[in-house]
């Protein structure tokens, strides 16, 4: 087949509806194919699945701590201990930061963060607790699945275990961080040591089985090549199959400054919508996708919502992970900010909460808002 006769047969595959194969995710990620062929079909299932919203919503972030025992050689946020730039926040701190984002108007705190060695279990635990009992309406997205594997390590007690704990106590979701990439070739050689593909999916999987939504990640442009990043699709393409858990996918542009990759530069906006675009191609079974704008910088991540892209992550408060990576975007923006950018691409801006139900707010006062009862997907 000629490059014309495969580019036709995957439209046909889009237009009709099906299933593209690891080989069709492959020949998408040929330079020679277009970009704006790819995009125009991510744009059809985009469209398809959730119209022509653009999503976005008010959230802030919490790193109770960056000091970890892990040493990922992409990661510019962890410290050690006694490093100048180690810290560990104290509850007083935690609850300061719950009530400035009561008092701004966030329906959601996602909390992730270093795995501390002098810390127990019994800490994570409390900091969701804590916030939840403190203030309920703010739902906790909370710990990735690297978290849990370390709370497995530290408790020897079972994932469901402690996953049944963590939801009692105030845990309403889980972020999708800590995939990166899971072909052993890359993930043995970038984070040897945290969980494996296979346990990250097994959390995953059992998060799912417990009632909580997860959402699901990639981290791409660093010495990974096409076929990872295939099979890391294909792999959650697989779980959504078994458990429809996953919420929404967030392809995680690497930010090499101060890690040590930092000889390897970040990848290009083409790169970047041409990732947006194979995601929502390949994913067919995963509502959304979100052009995380932290990462991108908000002209890609705008343009993004013309490449499969549905979602704009939120307004986030206190980002630090890719803002010590390098990240030149804003520590935050407002909400007229945020709605400006999507209504600039013929996108309707509306605003969800985590679990994609919509917000009516009175946008004279962003502390009063009420949660729809109607799921935003499929529109
Ligand atoms: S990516 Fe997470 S687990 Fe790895 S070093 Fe950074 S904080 Fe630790």
């Amino acid at each position: 087949m000629n490059y014309a006769q495969s580019f036709q047969a995957i439209r046909e595959k889009v237009e009709a509806g099906q299933r593209l194969s690891f080989d069709d995710g492959l020949f998408l990620y040929e330079p020679t194919t277009p970009l704006q062929e790819i995009g125009e079909l991510a744009n059809l299932v985009r469209e398809r699945i959730n119209g022509n919203a653009g999503y976005y919503n008010i959230n802030t972030h919490l790193n109770p701590t960056n000091v970890c025992v892990y040493r990922c050689n992409f990661c510019a946020f962890r410290a050690d201990l006694r490093d100048a730039k180690g810290y560990l926040m104290s509850d007083a701190q935690i609850m300061e930061r719950g009530q400035e984002a009561v008092e701004n108007g966030c329906t959601e705190m996602h909390i992730v963060g270093g795995l501390h060695h002098q810390m127990d279990y019994q800490w994570y635990v409390n900091v969701v607790r804590i916030l939840h009992d403190g203030f309920p309406r703010l739902h906790l997205k909370a710990w990735t699945g690297v978290e849990i594997n370390w709370f497995e390590f530290l408790t020897k007690r079972s994932v469901r275990d402690i996953l049944t704990e963590l939801k009692e106590a105030g845990v309403g979701s889980m972020p999708g961080g800590g995939a990166e990439i899971f072909h052993p070739e890359v993930r043995d050689k970038i984070c040897e040591h945290k969980s494996d593909a296979g346990k990250w999916i097994e959390i995953h999987r059992t998060a799912h089985d417990l009632g909580l939504r997860t959402n699901c990640t990639m981290l791409y442009g660093h010495i990974e090549e096409a076929y990872h990043r295939i099979d890391h699709l294909i792999r959650l393409r697989e779980l959504q199959d078994e458990t429809g858990g996953f919420q929404t996918f967030i392809p995680l542009a690497f930010h090499p400054e101060n890690t040590g990759l930092d000889y390897i530069k970040k990848p290009s906006s083409v790169m970047d919508l041409r990732t947006m675009a194979i995601s929502r191609l390949m994913l067919d079974n995963i509502p959304h996708i979100k052009a995380y704008w932290i990462m991108l910088g908000l002209d890609v991540a705008q343009t993004a919502l013309a490449y499969g892209a549905d979602d704009l992550d939120g307004t986030v408060r206190h980002e630090l992970i890719y803002h010590d990576a390098g990240a030149t975007t804003p520590q935050a923006l407002t909400v007229d900010k945020i709605r400006d950018v999507i209504a600039e691409t013929g996108r309707e801006p509306i605003e969800r909460d985590t679990l994609y139900r919509r917000v009516h707010r009175d946008t004279g006062n962003l502390d009063r808002w009420e949660i729809g009862e109607e799921l935003l997907i499929g529109r």
